[in-house]
């Protein structure tokens, strides 16, 4: 048995709670001299945040490679590789074009953006979305080191297949080396639990930072989009994905949500699902029960193209932008709206703020004014916390999904 650490949820809350406070409090009164309240932002907030996301990355491409290599190795049919594929990419697909299509309708008969005006100047440089040929060009490495230096997960995943397939022909020959990665596989899981140990004190730092650099005001700009798209946000993460449980699974929502609880948190303080990665495949694999084979290869793959919670911001914005200059989208850009939001959730990359980047390819696209996107950066913070944990979410419900379908989900783990 690894080793976990005792009441993480309760003490990652009460980080959570105290990060929040101190930093309402150097915010908005004026009790505590600049030059401390400097030195808390740079040296507690800001290098405390870095460190704990930089631990977590730092384990990323070494999990996600020996947990794939040694789940791909002991596969014993290669048929169930590519069935795991399609399911997994097609419920990802899915799913987010149900995200989109809801927030897509809530926008139009809501209109967040009608008789709005702003005086939310534009940015000096507009952000350069990556384009769908780069995006599937990347799954191919022409340098595995420079791809892994650059955690591009997608190479990492092909190259790990690759790897994993090889062994799997040769362990007769390397003494069953297959093995070893198992083991390797271990020890990477324990780190991860270590690291997670230090989370409450990492998210104090993160949301401190949050806090203290921008307060809470931002929310005044931009109302109506903000608590729709947050709205839409916490239905699709709650409704669909409950749906979806039930529907192909039969598996407890409740027991789902309650799991999944930690990983959300680790999402909304990281703004990042890539950095999330390790907690979401412990989570999957230890709590859920998810079959380590299926989390291994599902989880990384869904922390880079499965997006829901992006592409529902991207859905709302386009239509909040339209409205706000007066342009009316017909049922037929309705459509390419859907199609596009999907494509740029798969070409964003899991870091902050990924989405507002290629949120430019769709406003291409339909000929709106980019400049726009200066009010959706303007509130986009603590959006991109929220969506970040739906992203994550929608991982996790995917790879319950699958493993249940290939019969690869231990029940009683789950229920446990
Ligand atoms: N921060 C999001 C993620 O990592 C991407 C985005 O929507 O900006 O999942």
């Amino acid at each position: 048995m690894l080793e976990t650490p005792k009441n993480l949820t309760r003490n990652i809350l009460l980080g959570m709670f105290l990060g929040f406070v101190l930093g309402s409090i150097a915010y908005y009164l004026d009790i505590i001299p600049s030059s401390i309240e400097n030195f808390i932002q740079v040296y507690i907030f800001n290098l405390g945040g870095s460190i704990f996301i930089n631990l977590l990355k730092m384990l990323i491409v070494p999990l996600v490679f020996f947990s794939l290599v040694s789940g791909i190795s002991s596969l014993s049919s290669l048929t169930s590789l590519g069935n795991i594929t399609i399911k997994t990419i097609s419920l990802y697909l899915g799913t987010t074009a149900i995200a989109v299509s809801i927030s897509l309708l809530v926008a139009s008969i809501f209109k967040p953006g009608a008789g709005y005006s702003s005086n939310i100047a534009a940015p000096e440089k507009l952000p350069e979305g990556q384009s769908v040929y780069s995006t599937i060009l990347d799954i191919f490495p022409s340098n595995i080191i420079e791809a892994m230096a650059n955690n591009q997960m997608l190479a990492i995943v092909f190259f790990s297949i690759l790897f994993g397939l090889a062994l799997n022909k040769t362990n007769h020959l390397t003494g069953n080396l297959s093995e070893s990665f198992e083991r390797l596989n271990t020890v990477f899981m324990q780190l991860v639990l270590m690291i997670m140990s230090y989370a409450p004190i990492g998210v104090f730092c993160l949301i401190g930072k949050f806090v203290i650099t921008d307060g809470l005001d931002i929310f005044q700009e931009a109302v109506m989009y903000v608590v729709l798209l947050i709205s839409v946000l916490i239905f699709h993460a709650i409704v669909t994905y409950s749906i979806f449980l039930k529907i192909f699974t039969n598996l407890s929502p409740i027991v789902f949500f309650k799991k999944i609880k930690e990983t959300a948190i680790f999402a909304f303080s990281t703004s990042s699902s890539a950095a999330t990665i390790p907690v979401t495949l412990k989570t999957v694999t230890t709590d859920l029960g998810v079959n380590k084979n299926i989390g291994s290869f599902v989880i990384p793959v869904g922390a880079t193209i499965n997006m829901d919670g992006t592409a529902i911001m991207q859905g709302m914005a386009t239509v909040f932008i339209a409205q706000m200059s007066g342009i009316d989208l017909s049922i037929f850009q309705y459509v390419q709206v859907v199609l596009l939001a999907v494509v740029a959730s798969i070409g964003a990359a899991a870091v902050p703020s990924a989405g507002t980047i290629t949120l430019v390819i769709i406003l291409q696209q339909f000929g709106l004014p980019l400049e726009a996107i200066g009010i959706i950066l303007a509130v986009d913070r603590i959006l991109d916390m929220i969506r970040t944990s739906v992203n994550v979410t929608g991982d996790a419900t995917v790879a319950c999904i699958v493993a249940q379908s290939e019969e690869m989900l231990d029940k009683t783990v789950f229920d446990n």
